[in-house]
């Protein structure tokens, strides 16, 4: 599409957006009496207007039913973790018993860590995106010591080329390749948290197996933001969090995926109560027998409250449909990109670090800001647009970034547009 860089064009945008509806369903926090620009879905989701009653229906329940609504309530209880199957499985490209919604995020990277690192003197090494989130740095390092390997070798990081800020698929498979029979574990962020950059789940998993590894991926900015075919790519395990594009509400529910072929495994795994053979979970035999499928590696009762309003949200999931939403989500990072470039052709003033190619990003863009660029995101807020600040990570670099994520279900081409102008006229 031919892009003009006017706010009547936005607006044109805006108006032919098959999706424009969604927006209504969310509600947008106010600044100065008017709604803000919201680009920080990368990091808390905005709530569905449905969460509040559902989350009432479920208070209701336990007001009136008690204990009794682990059946008799509207969703029972004792089943939550199943009515979110069938949307996860879509937006992940999975089979329903492929995934399951429990715990947290890094819970569920260490339990997924149990299951698929089991390292031995020859191969006990893990391979990981260099500057990957802190959380998940801390659980690799933390499952190479408790295994009582060292990180410093165990670890290996990939890293951009000198000058570069993404990866280049091509060292990705080439450091696979060469680490090949010492690696145990391939662990990969699907969409990266800084950069923005969208790995190829395939090659990465097949050059993995190829080498003999098991292959992880971390959706915690891949989820609700990018298609995904975990199944099909041959993908071991994922996990993820609820409260980022799944708009589940701050500390929601998260998730995991394990492929069908290795469910009849015998995989070790850490047990709980919720993961046993449900027909005989009451039966508090000892002796644990794990539920088929992904549900056998949860461990506690599911945490209906907050998985209550998972539901509205993916509900508007299913209903907008996963492809039109990436459509939009493509067309509207593009447009960001174009109004971007044009403000700033030559990188005076900043440089977009996130690939260029729609295929290989979501929708967040990462503006490294060469200077004074904390001033500028103080004036972005100060001007009702809520983006995210990043210092730079180089103590030598007076550059930061700054991240923003315009989502398809709730954000505009009007928001894309004013946030390239107050970007501009704050620099
Ligand atoms: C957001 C995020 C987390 C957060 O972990 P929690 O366990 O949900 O607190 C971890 N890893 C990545 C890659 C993230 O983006």
């Amino acid at each position: 599409m031919k892009f003009e860089n006017s706010l009547s064009f936005a607006r044109q945008l805006d108006k032919k957006d098959s999706l424009k509806k969604y927006r209504k369903q969310f509600l947008i926090p106010k600044h100065k009496g008017k709604p803000c620009i919201y680009f920080t879905g990368n990091s808390l989701g905005l709530q569905p207007i449905k969460a509040k009653k559902i989350i009432l229906e479920e208070l209701k329940d336990w007001e009136k039913l008690a204990v009794e609504g682990h059946l008799q309530s509207k969703r029972p209880w004792l089943y939550y973790h199943k009515f979110s199957k069938k949307a996860l499985a879509k937006i992940t490209g999975s089979f329903p018993e492929e995934v399951v919604a429990m715990n947290q995020l890094t819970v569920n990277l260490h339990l997924m860590m149990v299951s698929f690192y089991r390292p031995t003197a020859q191969r006990y090494k893990i391979l990981i995106e260099a500057g990957a989130f802190s959380s998940d740095q801390y659980a690799v390092e933390s499952q190479v010591k408790w295994h009582r390997y060292n990180p410093d070798s165990a670890i290996i990081e990939v890293k951009p080329r000198p000058g570069e800020f993404t990866l280049r698929q091509e060292d990705i498979l080439e450091e696979i390749k060469s680490h090949g029979d010492e690696l145990a574990l391939i662990l990969f962020s699907g969409v990266q948290y800084f950069t923005g950059q969208l790995f190829d789940f395939k090659s990465i998993t097949e050059a993995g197996h190829k080498a003999g590894a098991y292959v992880g991926f971390d959706l915690a900015h891949a989820i609700g933001n990018v298609p995904l075919n975990l199944h099909e790519d041959q993908v071991d395990f994922a996990v993820w969090c609820g409260y980022k594009y799944l708009n589940s509400g701050p500390g929601a529910v998260a998730g995991a995926f394990v492929h069908k072929r290795h469910h009849q495994s015998s995989l070790p795994r850490f047990a709980g109560w919720w993961g046993h053979y449900e027909k005989e979970r009451f039966q508090m035999k000892k002796g644990f027998v794990p539920m088929p499928g992904a549900d056998g590696w949860q461990l506690s009762n599911f945490p209906v409250l907050n998985g209550a309003a998972q539901l509205t949200s993916l509900d508007l999931f299913m209903e907008a449909g996963t492809s039109v939403l990436r459509k939009k989500s493509e067309l509207l990072t593009a447009y960001l990109f174009y109004l971007l470039k044009e403000a700033d052709p030559s990188e005076h003033s900043y440089k977009i670090i996130t690939p260029s190619d729609s295929a290989q990003r979501g929708c967040q863009l990462s503006i490294m800001v060469w200077r004074n660029g904390k001033k500028a995101f103080k004036k972005i807020s100060e001007a009702g647009i809520v983006a995210d600040w990043r210092e730079s990570q180089n103590p030598n670099n007076p550059s930061g970034v700054i991240r923003v994520a315009p989502v398809p279900l709730y954000n505009t081409f009007e928001d894309v547009f004013r946030f390239s102008e107050t970007l501009k006229n704050s620099l």
